[in-house]
């Protein structure tokens, strides 16, 4: 099978994303490219995570053409595809819906360093202005916005994160679904206090080194 690790992955991280609450339906979708190959595995259009089987994920190229599946390509492979082209350090895109992150995108507000997490996108989530799903505006929005973040917010619509892993870019969803969460009930009692830059450098900084593996930010 082609890309059959790449394959299994965008199933197992799939159902993560249901398992982990962070999203529903058939909402969001995720990727991973193969470099050396030059061809990427994207979620399915459409297909209910726990119902996606290996063979259901797509394989294409950087060009957009489907290589390897009987199934339509997620209706947001134009923004994975950009991301890839425009962004070399990283190897995995997630798109979400989840409740806490969509919630500040709806207030079409970007994340700020409420807390020292959101060192896993950067000083900020910053927010792409809304575009319809699926089109070649959401996509340019999105590369515009993101620069060297590891996370956007999409206006009236969800979060994406980037990484060097897919469990990085899990991570990072997952992160800041949390920290979107805090910031909405901390917005609901008074004024969150923000992390200044500068600090925030200095998290980002030993990001790079947190864990047993060292290296959290960008993973
Ligand atoms: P797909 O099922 O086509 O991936 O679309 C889901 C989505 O989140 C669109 O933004
Ligand atoms: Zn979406």
């Amino acid at each position: 099978m082609l890309m059959e690790k790449e394959k299994k992955q965008i199933v197992r991280f799939g159902r993560k994303l249901l398992e982990a609450r962070l999203t529903t339906g058939t909402g969001g979708n995720l990727s991973l490219i193969n470099r050396d190959k030059g061809l990427i595995a994207i979620s399915p259009s459409g297909l209910n995570y726990l119902e996606t089987a290996p063979d259901d994920v797509v394989i294409m190229d950087l060009a957009g053409n489907v290589v390897d599946s009987p199934r339509k390509p997620s209706s947001e492979a134009g923004f994975h595809l950009d991301l890839y082209k425009n962004r070399p350090d990283i190897s995995a895109v997630v798109h979400t819906h989840s409740v806490y992150a969509t919630t500040v995108a709806c207030l079409n507000l970007e994340l700020p360093a409420v807390h020292y997490l959101v060192g896993f996108a950067g000083r900020k989530v910053p927010l792409a202005p809304y575009a319809t799903f699926g089109s070649q505006e959401l996509a340019d929005n999105i590369i515009a916005t993101i620069g060297d973040y590891n996370a956007v917010l999409l206006a009236n619509h969800g979060l994406v994160t980037v990484g060097t892993t897919l469990q990085g870019a899990f991570d990072a969803a997952e992160e800041l679904e949390l920290i979107a969460q805090i910031y909405i009930q901390a917005k609901s009692v008074g004024e969150p206090v923000i992390v200044p830059d500068e600090e925030m450098d200095r998290v980002i900084d030993k990001f790079s080194t947190y864990g047993q593996a060292g290296g959290k930010s960008k993973e």
